[in-house]
């Protein structure tokens, strides 16, 4: 099916609810967002000339023009690639090209990044004269689309080499916002999305069950969401929910504006993409009450490995309540979940090996890179790159992506376990831990730190903390006092770039 079909149920079922904001403001009601995507789709297939299957890129910050864009896209037929909007223009340049995007739709802040990569006559600004006059055209029907045909090509990080565009079809984004329904919340168009990362990645992913159900997307009205944001949204919206990295949790628990807050109006925020340290869980547990769910997935498994529900987060008097908080949840609903080893075969409970998963919910390859599908999809299986284990109840841990494990003296340590016991320490606000080049070991441990007080710990201090909880093989041979942590446009720390800064001195 079509999923810009779920946006014309809404218009005739709730056609005056609003659809679309920019914080308080209401953008579309359902009735305005199903005719402004008939429009824009006819305007696409007759002015651009594009059909069923074609590529459209959209380069731009999070506007609910966004949503109209995507969902006109894909009214269309057509494919739709959003691209980060914060990436270089040579990386937009080498997306636009990649994916042979026909079109690309931009906001007046990407012009000419967009111009740079497609040529200015394949550009189309939102909220010009041009965008208004497209939105009033007569409507055309919706094309008919195969649940195998792609709807969105997701553009991975790209923690090595170019970025690949995972290839998620009409049934990938099906079964990720069923699967939504089934394990962590049911909605209503009583409720509310705010975007509070960036539509292109995440947060437009998880959108999409909201829209499903007619609940209203909300961009916040200004480029950085902060507590302030939040506090405001709650007074216009209810039942509101959204996607956050752990940093965002982090940082939202620690605005004072937060911690006076009334949070009778969030509904719930899903944390995920990195992970998120018990420390910091606690904390954000404290300030917002049992309103958190943890999603553990990937662009390759659109959102969708496990998950931890609010109810497991809320019982914290069961016995294991503190490993599980540590732990990625359990299989969602829709797929299969292993972790093996290189041989493939299943480990036993508690060993670490590969997460591998299968389900509709999993990619139907990467665009036009036959070798690198080849390599993550074995025998229908999505090979993650990330460690982890199960325990006996089914819970999964992550210990960490494959490459960043380390490997000392013939030892394996994963650097979550250490960073874990650092983030315990009052003066530690942030950690990293890396291995660095040692011609003995092979590999060393090294921690990169940021202290609260803006000043260096006592290395002393965090060594005799992890000789108190771990093994003295694991514990940091270095520490490095630092400013701030490098992360991506998505809150990831770069270990990457932590290893560069080490071979740079
Ligand atoms: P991306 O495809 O850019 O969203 O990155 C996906 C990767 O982020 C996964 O393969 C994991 O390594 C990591 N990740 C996603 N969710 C979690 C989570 N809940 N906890 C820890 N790491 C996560």
């Amino acid at each position: 099916m079509n999923l810009a079909e779920w946006v014309h149920r809404n218009g005739r079922r709730i056609p005056g609810g609003p659809a679309l904001a920019s914080g308080a403001q209401v953008h579309a009601t359902w009735a305005d967002f199903s005719r402004t995507i008939g429009s824009l789709a006819r305007s696409f297939i007759e002015r651009d000339n594009l059909r069923p299957g074609d590529r459209v890129a959209i380069l731009m910050a999070n506007r609910p023009e966004y949503l109209e864009a995507l969902f006109g896209i894909w009214h269309a037929g057509c494919v739709a690639v959003p691209v980060n909007s914060r990436l270089h223009r040579d990386e937009v340049e080498y997306i636009a090209n990649h994916s042979g995007a026909r079109l690309v739709i931009v906001d007046n802040d990407h012009i000419g990044d967009a111009e740079h990569a497609a040529g200015a006559d394949k550009v189309l600004q939102v909220a010009t004269s041009d965008w208004l006059d497209r939105c009033d055209y007569d409507r055309v029907a919706v094309q008919d689309r195969l649940a195998s045909d792609p709807a969105w090509l997701f553009y991975t990080s790209g923690t090595t080499g170019r970025p690949k565009g995972a290839t998620l079809t009409n049934r990938n984004l099906m079964a990720m916002s069923l699967s939504y329904f089934a394990d962590i919340d049911s909605i209503d168009e009583n409720d509310a999305v705010v975007h509070a990362a960036p539509i292109s990645h995440g947060s437009g992913l998880y959108g999409l069950p909201h829209i499903a159900r007619g609940a209203v997307s909300i961009t916040p009205s200004r480029s950085t969401f902060d507590g302030n944001e939040l506090v405001r949204t709650l007074q216009h919206w209810t039942g509101v929910s959204f996607f956050a990295a752990p940093t965002m949790v982090r940082r939202l628990a620690q605005d004072p504006v937060v911690a006076k807050a009334d949070f009778s109006k969030l509904k719930t925020v899903i944390y995920g993409g990195a992970p998120m340290y018990l420390n910091d869980l606690e904390e954000a547990l404290k300030i917002f009450g049992p309103r958190f769910a943890q999603i553990y997935g990937q662009g390759e498994s659109p959102m969708t490995i496990t998950g931890l529900s609010k109810a497991e987060h809320a019982d914290i008097d069961h016995p294991s309540w503190h490993q599980r908080m540590q732990s990625v949840g359990r299989p969602r609903t829709d797929v299969q979940v292993r972790v093996v080893n290189e041989r493939g075969l299943d480990v036993a409970t508690g060993d670490t090996g590969e997460v591998i998963v299968r389900g509709d919910v999993v990619m139907v390859g990467y665009w036009d890179q036959p070798d690198a599908t080849a390599e993550a999809l074995r025998d229908g299986w999505l090979h993650t790159g990330d460690l982890g284990s199960f325990d006996e109840h089914g819970y999964l841990t992550l210990q960490d992506r494959s490459k960043d494990l380390i490997i000392s003296g013939g030892m394996n340590i994963y650097p979550r376990e250490i960073e874990e016991i650092l983030l315990t320490h009052p003066s530690v606000a942030e950690c990293s831990v890396i291995g660095g080049p040692d011609p003995e070991w092979g590999e060393v441990v090294i921690a990169f730190v940021v202290t609260t007080g803006g000043f260096d710990a006592d290395s002393e201090a965090l060594d005799a903390l992890c000789l108190d909880r771990i093994a003295r093989y694991k514990r940091p041979k270095q520490y490095r006092f630092v400013e701030s942590l490098p992360t991506s446009n998505y809150g990831k720390v770069l270990k990457r770039e932590l290893r560069q800064q080490l071979l740079d001195g």
